[in-house]
């Protein structure tokens, strides 16, 4: 079955203990494109990735994948069925060497040899992290660990990938290079949900961007007419 979006989250409401930190948020990530959600700190965005992981399943409203509804799905599963995450401030593995770092991403694929061939395809999008292989992850720059972060999430062979704040902490070279990264990837095939508070530098790769504030969406539209909302640039554009 084909359906026009990969991944849509409808009427979303959820929260930890008594507290609702999302309120009835709906969005729809269409295959093969960027879709971004801004939104400044404290918003929801790690909730809402936490609620597509299944980590903090929604109170109320639906999330369907690829056409199926992922309630009550547990997180190896999702992951499992071709959502990869990579996780704000790019947790590597500080004692393990670059490619050891990479091939967990591959943990779910049990054929050796092919987990050589993503490894080769990472690689060739990374050709640093090639010359550092045998480099204790610990030990590379901020901006070549996070490198590996995004090399460690493709090695899943992922059909979504979720990236929570490719710029956290990062020099503005590095930034710039990432994003570079991201949307190079989105151009091999593989559709990518952005959560950022870089609008400027999201809203120039994304195609399509939510923004959330509070918990609720309050603006959706193309990355063009994102960027030309005055209340966008007021809020977010810094
Ligand atoms: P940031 O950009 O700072 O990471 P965010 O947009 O990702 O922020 P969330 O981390 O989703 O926002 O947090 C939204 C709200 O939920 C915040 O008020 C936060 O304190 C609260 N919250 C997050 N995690 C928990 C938790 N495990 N238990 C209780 N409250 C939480």
């Amino acid at each position: 079955m084909t359906t026009l979006t990969a991944l849509t989250v409808k009427g979303l409401t959820t929260g930890y203990d008594k507290v609702n930190v999302l309120h009835d948020v709906s969005i729809d990530v269409a295959p093969g494109k960027i879709t971004c959600i801004l939104g400044a700190n404290g918003a929801g965005k790690s909730t809402l990735i936490r609620s597509i992981l299944g980590l903090t399943p929604p109170r109320q409203g639906t999330i369907h994948w690829q056409g199926r509804n992922l309630a009550g799905e547990k997180t190896h599963k999702i992951i499992g069925s071709g959502i990869a995450c990579i996780p704000e401030g790019r947790k590597v593995f500080p004692r393990m060497s670059v490619a050891e770092n990479l091939a967990l991403g591959a943990f779910l694929e049990t054929n050796a040899a092919r987990v050589r061939e993503r490894l080769a395809r990472v690689y060739e999008i990374f050709p640093r992290l090639k010359e550092r292989a045998t480099q204790l992850a610990g030990t590379m720059s901020g901006g070549e660990q996070a490198m590996v972060s995004i090399g460690r999430g493709l090695m899943a062979e992922p059909t979504l990938l979720i990236i929570d704040e490719p710029s956290l902490g990062l020099s503005p070279l590095f930034v710039q290079e990432n994003f570079n990264v991201i949307k190079q990837i989105n151009t091999l095939g593989i559709t990518v949900l952005l959560v950022e508070q870089n609008a400027r530098q999201t809203l120039a790769i994304a195609h399509y961007g939510y923004v959330l504030s509070q918990g609720r969406v309050v603006a959706q539209g193309s990355a063009a007419e994102l960027a030309g909302n005055d209340e966008v640039r007021a809020a977010y554009f810094g």
